[in-house]
């Protein structure tokens, strides 16, 4: 299929990714693969905004395979120079919690990459709103390295000590590499305000 008339031609995504370039380099390069397959689909990016480590990567790729990049930076860090200047767009936003929000409201799924406590936050809190209900697509993540192994069996004894439920194994998926990300957000299981129902066990 044309990758332009695509199911997932209309879609945009949001990505959580590191800002460190200090990580091996492999990181980084996912980073950038993921841009390029986004964009070379057409579907859109919402990201943080900043030029660095696989945030810069990300956008980058995107952006030379003809994608639409949007950033959404605290004003603050563009005070300090941290914005990428080659995007779609950047918007300048109050704080770190607007930001967080305005992310995943503008956008259709989110998909995070390997990082540190910023990444793993926004994570965390997107599979929050979903189990509430209040959030409901598709959350993948880019197991690059195995890096998501600890915290994917983290998750895994919350549901075997019942902080959470099975059901909640649901909310999200895994894949390996950049070019399974299309095909691992239009897959993902449907999920309805109704899981409301089962979010306190
Ligand atoms: P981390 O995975 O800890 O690097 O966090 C990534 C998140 O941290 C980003 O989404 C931003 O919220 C924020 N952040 C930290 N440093 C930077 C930076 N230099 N440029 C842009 N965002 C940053």
């Amino acid at each position: 299929m044309n990758p332009d008339t695509a199911p997932s031609a209309r879609l945009t995504v949001c990505v959580y990714c590191a800002s460190s370039g200090s990580a091996p380099p492999e990181y980084r390069a996912a980073a950038r693969r993921l841009g390029e397959v986004l964009g070379e689909r057409g579907i859109a990016i919402v990201y943080g905004g900043g030029a660095q480590g696989s945030m810069g990567a990300l956008a980058d790729g995107a952006l030379a395979r003809g994608g639409r990049v949007t950033g959404i930076l605290p004003r603050f860090m563009a005070d300090l120079e941290w914005g990428h200047r080659g995007l779609t767009e950047l918007q300048l936003v109050e704080d770190m919690r607007v930001r967080k929000h305005r992310m995943l409201a503008a956008s259709d799924a989110a998909v995070a990459l390997p990082g540190g406590s910023g990444t793993l936050e926004e994570l965390l809190e997107a599979l929050t709103l979903k189990r509430l209900g209040l959030y409901l697509g598709p959350v993948v993540l880019l197991n690059t390295r195995r890096f998501f192994d600890p915290l994917l069996e983290l998750l895994r004894r919350a549901i075997d000590e019942r902080f959470m439920d099975a059901r909640h194994l649901q909310m999200w998926q895994v894949v390996a590499t950049p070019e399974e990300v299309p095909g691992a957000l239009e897959s993902a299981p449907p999920w309805s305000a109704a899981a409301r129902e089962f979010a306190a066990i």
